[in-house]
C-alpha cells in the first residue's frame, strides 16, 4: 500500500473539512519524501565536473585529449569542459577553476599570467584538485607552487636545484639528491607497473602488477616530491634502470594531486592500464574515493599489454 492509498483511508468517514486538512497535510509530506528521493536518486548519478586544459604540449594533444574526454565519459560519471590554450590564447586564459571538482592537465606549454597563477594555486588551497598526464608535468619549471602540486617534473633545465630523484630502491623509496637533469626515458616497450601501496583507492581493486601498452616510460624526474605517495612504480629499462614512480598522489592544501605518467600517445592511452588509473585516480583526485569495481588480472593482465576503444569500457550504472 503505497502512502496516497493510506491518506485516503485515514480521511475517510472525517467531516469534509478535516479530510482535506489531512489530505493536504499528507500531500505535503508526500511532497517532502518525492523531494529527498529524488535528491538521493541525483546523487547516485552525479557527475564530476572536469576542465581538461591543452593546447600546447609537446605531444600530439590533439589526438591525445579526445582519447582521455572519451575514456572518462564512457564511465558515464565525469562531465568534461576543454579549454584548449594556444600560445597566442595564453594570456586571455583567465577560467573561474572553483567551477570544477577537478582539473585535468593535457598542458605542456608557455606561462600563465600571474592571475590565472594565484587563481588556480587558491583553487587548489582550497579543496580544488588536479590530475597531470604525462608532459603535463613537465610543464612551467619556474612555477614553485605547481612543481609542489605534481612533485616531481621533468625536462626544461629540471636539475638537482629542483629537488630530488626519487625511486624504489631494496624494499623502500631513495630521495637521492645527486646531481643530473630531471628528465629522461628509454626507447618505447610495454612495461610492468608494479603496485607499491595496494591500500590505496586507486590501487585497491587493481592487480597488483599489470602491463602497460607500449609507450615510452620517464624516468630520472626530479621535484619537491613533498606531501607525496608513490602508489606504484616501474623498472625503467634501458633508462634509468632503477624503479620509477608512475602513479602518485599528493596533497597541496586541502587540494588531492593524481600524477600518472602513463599516457604518450593516443595510441598508449588505449592500453587498459592507462585507462583504469586515470578514471579511478580522477574519481579519486575529485572526490577523495573510488567507486568503479576492481578491475581482475584477466582485464588488466601482466603477461600481455590489453588495449581497448573508450566506448567499450563499462558505463557505472
Ligand atoms: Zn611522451
Amino acid at each position: 500500500m503505497n502512502i496516497r492509498n493510506l491518506s485516503f483511508i485515514i480521511s475517510r468517514g472525517s467531516t469534509f473539512g478535516r479530510m482535506l486538512g489531512l489530505v493536504l497535510v499528507l500531500s505535503f509530506v508526500i511532497t517532502l519524501i518525492e523531494h529527498a528521493c529524488a535528491d538521493n536518486d541525483a546523487k547516485a548519478v552525479e557527475h564530476i565536473d572536469v576542465l581538461l586544459i591543452d593546447g600546447q604540449n609537446n605531444h600530439d594533444w590533439k589526438a591525445c585529449s579526445p582519447v582521455m574526454m572519451a575514456t572518462l565519459e564512457a564511465t558515464g560519471r565525469f562531465k568534461i569542459e576543454r579549454a584548449t590554450v594556444t600560445k597566442e590564447e595564453v594570456a586571455d586564459f583567465k577560467p573561474d577553476f572553483t567551477k570544477y571538482d577537478v582539473v585535468l592537465s593535457n598542458y605542456n606549454g608557455a606561462s600563465w599570467v600571474d592571475e590565472t597563477k594565484v587563481a588556480f594555486v587558491e583553487y587548489i588551497k582550497n579543496g580544488g584538485n588536479l590530475v597531470v598526464v604525462h608532459a603535463a608535468d613537465n610543464s612551467f619549471p619556474k612555477w614553485k607552487e605547481y612543481n609542489q602540486m605534481i612533485g616531481l617534473g621533468g625536462w626544461e633545465g629540471r636539475n638537482e636545484k629542483d629537488g630530488p630523484y626519487v625511486y624504489w630502491k631494496d624494499g623502500e623509496f631513495v630521495r637521492d639528491d645527486s646531481k643530473g637533469p630531471g628528465g629522461s626515458h628509454g626507447s618505447p616497450w610495454e612495461y610492468k607497473v608494479i603496485v607499491r601501496d595496494a591500500d590505496h583507492p586507486i590501487t585497491k581493486g587493481l592487480p597488483s602488477e599489470f602491463l602497460q601498452a607500449k609507450e615510452e616510460l620517464y624516468d630520472r624526474l626530479r621535484g619537491p616530491a613533498e606531501n607525496m605517495k608513490i602508489i606504484a612504480t616501474a623498472f625503467a629499462k634501458g633508462g634509468s634502470e632503477r624503479h620509477e614512480p608512475v602513479l602518485m598522489t599528493l596533497s597541496y592544501g586541502k587540494g588531492r594531486i593524481f600524477h600518472t605518467v602513463l599516457g604518450h600517445d593516443a595510441k598508449s592511452m588505449l592500453g587498459v592500464a592507462f585507462q583504469e588509473t586515470l578514471i579511478r585516480g580522477t574519481e579519486w583526485a575529485a572526490t577523495g574515493t573510488v567507486t568503479f569495481p576492481p578491475v581482475d588480472a584477466e582485464n588488466l593482465p601482466v603477461d600481455r599489454a590489453v588495449s581497448r576503444k573508450p566506448q567499450d569500457i563499462k558505463h557505472t550504472d
